[in-house]
């Protein structure tokens, strides 16, 4: 037993995207701080952080139509594509300030410019697309994106494509803007952590968080093992971030907080298929995302991206979502079961009961071979050769399983969501879904709910590093027109589309 025992102002649990952006913008902030992270890996961004975990996407709601929804009425509810996009804006600043400030280097190596395409099949799906393009050619956050039918236009889009389709395969509809990015998250917490372990925030890596309890003093004692040594330490903090990605509920549940409670996880695997035959991959240049099987969950849109990843590019096709009961890749087969409580017993109940379809469904991907694998990547790339494509194991998601008002007793979540104690002592991230394209929008959240004597002293820094702070930019086209200008700049983005004159007026 050590009697190592460290006091900070602020504990960050694990070493991905969320926390390398919350200790990032609270050293702006609060440099005196003393800020300390504890990661059970031997380093930073290996988790759902790491670019071969997550697909890459800077998600800004461009392509994903699971953002769109229809109505009854037939009408289109655009409201989350709107948020995703305005969310991701203010990441897109903040990465900008990095490197105007010098604080992080080399922005091609963590965001690369790329056309973000939808493509459907069919009639029904082609007007859908359309009435889409349509809802949102209105916003100026969406300006830029046109629509086609025509096979030809369809084949200068994305010609991997359209080759060897077909004319009893049914009509072919995309939508195409080159605002897109392609996001390396690994690289970028990264960078990050490079970046905290120089302004002296103390990394702790291969040393494993296992208990919180909160002292009388209103500070969080943190019982942390030092996987090399196998001995425990004791440290403590004012303020503990949970951001242990699919690790975080149990943690959350070991603070025994009211908020903790009637909360489980429902964790979903993934494969992608990756090619890098530079013949095959030079042919295609956009992320390609088309629309959800019936039956399947929002996670599981299958999309045709081309990665960046150490200045070589390669395709990535999938998520093909599975079932494990794994909380973190690596995890133990244990994790599931060990969250299930007596406080949220019956919510976990209930979405068993909820959920049997989705979980056939996943049980089913699973048992997927090799052969539908192609076959469901033909349905993009129809002249696709199995020799070109290997699979890769994908990070895990933990969904989050809650009661609602709406949905009853163990309803599935598919977003983010943060949980904080009444007192803003500790928060915990759950969820994964925009994911870390918004990881700027959920860790200014954090700050506003926990540090509220602060905040109000932080908004000029804060404004400092992301000018949109506090503003809808879908309302100030001019201030999102520089911003747009601005961030392309300082991000290298130089291709990408800036906004005309049009949406000024
Ligand atoms: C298949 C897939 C595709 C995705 N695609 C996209 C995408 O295209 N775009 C997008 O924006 N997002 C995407 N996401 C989501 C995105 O990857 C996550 O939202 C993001 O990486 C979560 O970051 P995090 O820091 O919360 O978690 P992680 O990156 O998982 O980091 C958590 C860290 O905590 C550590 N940890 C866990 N338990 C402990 C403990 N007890 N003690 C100490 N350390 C601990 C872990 O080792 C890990 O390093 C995708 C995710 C998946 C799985």
């Amino acid at each position: 037993m050590s009697y190592r025992e460290t006091k900070s102002d602020v504990i960050l649990i694990g070493a991905g995207v969320m926390s390398a952006t919350l200790g990032t913008l609270l050293k702006e902030l609060a440099p005196d701080w003393k800020v300390t992270v504890f990661e059970k890996l031997k380093s930073a961004g290996e988790e759902s952080s790491n670019e071969w975990n997550n697909a890459g996407t800077g998600h800004a709601a461009l392509c994903e139509l699971n953002y769109t929804s229809e109505k009854p009425d037939g009408s289109l509810d655009i409201s989350k594509a709107v948020k995703v996009n305005e969310h991701f804006q203010l990441s897109r600043q903040f990465w900008s300030y990095l490197v105007r400030k010098k604080l992080i280097e080399n922005p091609k190596e963590f965001i690369m410019p790329i056309p973000h395409i939808s493509m459907v099949q069919g009639e029904k799906n082609g007007l859908f697309l359309k009435k889409r393009m349509e809802a949102l050619s209105d916003n100026p956050l969406f300006e830029g994106m046109s629509f086609s039918d025509d096979p030809d236009v369809l084949k200068e889009w994305m010609p991997l494509v359209m080759e060897g389709r077909e004319e009893g395969d049914g009509p072919v509809a995309a939508t195409k803007i080159d605002t897109g990015t392609d996001v390396n998250f690994g690289s970028l917490t990264r960078k990050l952590f490079t970046h905290l372990e120089n302004e002296n925030v103390a990394v702790h890596y291969e040393h494993s968080v296992k208990d919180l309890k909160k002292a009388a003093d209103g500070s969080w004692k943190v019982k942390v093992q030092n996987i090399n040594t196998g001995e425990t330490e004791n440290h403590s903090a004012k303020f503990v971030f949970i951001g242990a990605g699919g690790g975080s509920l149990p943690l959350l549940q070991k603070t025994g907080i009211p908020e903790s409670r009637r909360i489980g996880g429902f964790p979903v695997s993934g494969l992608f298929l990756v090619c890098n035959n530079p013949e095959i991959v030079e042919q295609h240049h956009a992320k390609v995302y088309g629309k959800a099987k019936v039956g399947a969950p929002p996670m599981s849109v299958p999309h045709l991206d081309t990665r960046y990843i150490d200045n070589k590019k390669s395709l990535l096709f999938g998520p093909f979502a599975g079932f494990s009961p794994k909380f973190l890749k690596t995890g133990s087969y244990f994790d599931l079961i060990g969250s299930v409580k007596p406080n949220n017993l019956f919510t976990m109940l209930g979405a068993g009961f909820k959920e049997l379809g989705l979980t056939r469904y996943l049980i089913q991907q699973v048992m997927l071979s090799n052969e539908k694998r192609m076959e469901e990547l033909k349905e993009f790339i129809p002249n696709a050769k199995s020799e070109d494509w290997e699979i890769i194991v994908a990070g895990q998601r933990v969904q989050v399983i809650k009661d609602t008002e709406a949905g009853g007793r163990g309803t599935l979540q598919f977003g983010t969501e943060v949980v904080t104690a009444d007192d803003g002592s500790v928060a915990a991230l759950l969820g994964a879904s925009p994911g870390a394209s918004t990881a700027v929008h959920v860790m200014l959240e954090i700050l506003e709910k926990c540090f509220p004597t602060e905040i109000d002293g932080w908004k000029t820094k804060i404004k400092e590093m992301v000018p949109s702070y506090g503003k809808l930019l879908m309302s100030h086209p001019s201030l999102f027109k520089e911003i747009q200008a601005s961030t392309a700049r300082d991000l290298q983005l130089e291709e990408s589309y800036v906004p005309s004159q049009e949406h000024l007026a």
